[in-house]
């Protein structure tokens, strides 16, 4: 981590000066990621756009406050505070007292979902007390028509604040939005809500699961090339991966199999070199079929996810 300049800011009304921190380069080691966005990433930290004067306890945004000096990052400098996050109750107030542009209103809301979901990531499995339940929920309810989901980082936040709503029936419809590098979270996020949980919760590390979700190509073309076949297609079910090196298309095709030996397709050509590379090398992989959705187009219409180790 290479922390950038530390900025001195003033508040506007009374002067008192706080330290805004920037960093110049980080990265992601050791990070945690929750399902509401959330990300604890020690060599990555976020700082917070909007601050509480220590002088006159004034809230303010801090590129609106008065730049009066520069630091080195290095040395400190005890006598100016931090520029410290706003608290809940802060958020609250701030978002009442005048209306928010859209982009500044989408910031306090994420960051006040954030700080109310930070119970439960403390204490995972328990339960909100009752006043944060309702401001919880108020406060996603205001969130959700401020996002878009035509903006990638945006529709995986709609995608889970519809399920910590427990509006589960209408996260469906945000499936297409979801890009493939969020494909990770989003299935973690359906599966809590297929079972019914709306609660925040720690994402599953993505290291050791090769894609959570690939589409079977060529589905329509072997044994399930009905649509009364795929329907016996099981969530769960365990899948053979078989190398296929003397296909006339493409050496690195690998089959995709049920147990019996039946042919579903095959792994999608952006991924079968790197499967089949593992394959080769003997790496344990487990494939399961991860959903199966008879509403998308049949080269969308299998997920399976391959694991390996264990
Ligand atoms: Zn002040």
């Amino acid at each position: 981590m290479l922390p950038g300049p530390i900025l001195i800011i003033a508040c506007r009304k009374c002067g008192a000066k706080v330290r805004q921190m920037s960093l110049l380069s980080g990265n992601t080691f050791g990070a945690k990621y929750w399902s509401d966005g959330y990300r604890e990433a020690p060599m990555l930290p976020e700082y917070p756009l909007i601050t509480k004067c220590p002088g006159c306890k004034a809230i303010y945004w801090l590129d609106k406050g008065k730049r009066v000096g520069e630091m080195d990052p290095f040395s400190s400098d005890p006598k100016i505070p931090f520029a410290e996050k706003l608290s809940v109750d802060d958020l609250l107030s701030f978002l009442k007292l005048k209306k928010q542009n859209k982009d500044d209103e989408t910031y306090l809301r994420r960051q006040l979902w954030w700080e109310l979901n930070h119970s439960i990531r403390k204490k995972p499995g328990s339960e909100f007390p009752t006043t944060q339940r309702t401001q919880l929920m108020e406060n996603l309810e205001r969130l959700i028509p401020l996002l878009n989901p035509e903006d990638e980082d945006q529709a995986i936040l709609k995608l889970e604040a519809l399920r910590e709503l427990g509006r589960f029936e209408e996260m469906d419809r945000l499936r297409v939005f979801v890009m493939q590098e969020y494909e990770w979270p989003a299935e973690q996020i359906f599966d809590h809500a297929e079972r019914g949980d709306a609660k925040v919760f720690e994402l599953e590390d993505d290291s050791r699961v090769f894609r959570h979700r690939l589409s079977v190509a060529g589905v329509g073309y072997y044994d399930y090339a009905e649509e009364k076949a795929q329907k016996n297609l099981r969530k769960g079910d365990i899948l053979t991966l078989r190398p296929e090196p003397h296909n006339p298309h493409d050496k690195k095709a690998v089959e995709v199999l049920t147990p019996e030996g039946k042919k579903i397709g095959y792994v999608p050509k952006p991924q079968n070199e790197k499967v089949a590379e593992l394959l080769h090398s003997n790496v344990e992989l487990k494939a399961t079929i991860e959903s199966v959705y008879m509403e998308l187009p049949l080269y969308d219409r299998v997920g399976i996810r391959i694991q390996y180790g264990h």
